[in-house]
């Protein structure tokens, strides 16, 4: 097994030094782990819950590869981030990630405009919107962020149901608007993360849904794995159901990445 999402202290809302995560990780007795923190982004776009472009280069880049270099043998440290798909920031974007050696970088959608729906800050809106185009226009979103930069902007599609973390639900069955979208999915060769904190949030399910699973393993798209881990404790949480689904929907193998090159592993 391996963990492919977590963060660290440098975003400002995780707590732990990045080490911590990797020694729990193997306490944990994975074999690959992710330190994907919350991208920089230009022009200080959502700076409370970000490194800045200058502690990047500071500290994240360098903290990350030493500590791949002092845990070899032991655990793969994976050199990544998690990125934001922010409709104008598509080309910054493609040149920073260009210019890292990164293994992979996960594509989440945490903002629909300026709402950043995935705060509980800012949850009221829900109310204030009508669901069912709050999801059509997260959907929207996540097909944005697949195709973007050509579809070569992100390898794993991160929490690609986020929208129903406080569980707001749609009036009506979505699998059309679903299909649509991971078509672009698979054309853009992209992973799909099966992401457990959605079971330590309000809506209590894993992301993505089984709805969405289904579809997944109809359009044959390759599954990945991470925690989402805002605290070293909570680095492996719940992947004994993540173990279920992905033999269920994924035939037993999940992706991993080595210079933003994708390979299967079945999982033990
Ligand atoms: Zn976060
Ligand atoms: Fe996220
Ligand atoms: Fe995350
Ligand atoms: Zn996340």
């Amino acid at each position: 097994m391996v963990d492919y999402h977590t963060h660290n202290v440098l975003c400002k809302h995780a707590d732990g030094e990045i080490e911590a995560y990797i020694l729990r990780a193997i306490d944990c007795g994975l074999k690959e782990i992710g330190c994907s923190d919350h991208s920089p982004m230009p022009n200080d776009f959502d700076a409370p819950h970000r490194m800045t472009v200058e502690q990047f280069s500071s500290v994240y880049k360098p903290t990350v590869l030493k500590l791949r270099e002092k845990y070899k043998g032991k655990i793969a440290v994976k050199f990544a981030l998690e990125g934001d798909f922010f409709p104008g920031t598509e080309e910054w974007v493609k040149n920073f990630n260009m210019q890292q050696p990164f293994d992979y970088v996960i594509g989440s959608v945490h903002y629909l405009g300026e709402w950043g729906f995935d705060n509980p800050i800012f949850v009221h809106k829900y109310e204030e919107r009508d669901i069912d185009q709050t999801y059509e226009l997260y959907y929207d979103h996540i097909k944005r962020s697949a195709s973007a930069g050509g579809g070569h902007l992100f390898d794993i599609l991160g929490h690609c149901d986020l929208v129903k973390k406080f569980g707001h639900r749609p009036t009506r069955n979505m699998e059309e608007v679903l299909r649509e979208v991971f078509k672009v999915v698979k054309a853009a060769d992209m992973a799909v993360e099966i992401n457990t904190s959605g079971l330590r949030k309000p809506v209590k399910e894993i992301y993505p849904s089984e709805q969405i699973l289904q579809i997944i393993h109809d359009y044959n798209i390759p599954l990945a794995l991470g925690s989402d881990a805002h605290s070293p404790g909570d680095v492996g949480r719940d992947f004994n159901i993540a173990r279920q689904l992905i033999e269920k929907y994924g035939g037993g193998k999940i992706s991993v990445f080595t210079n933003r090159q994708r390979s299967e592993v079945r999982i033990t």
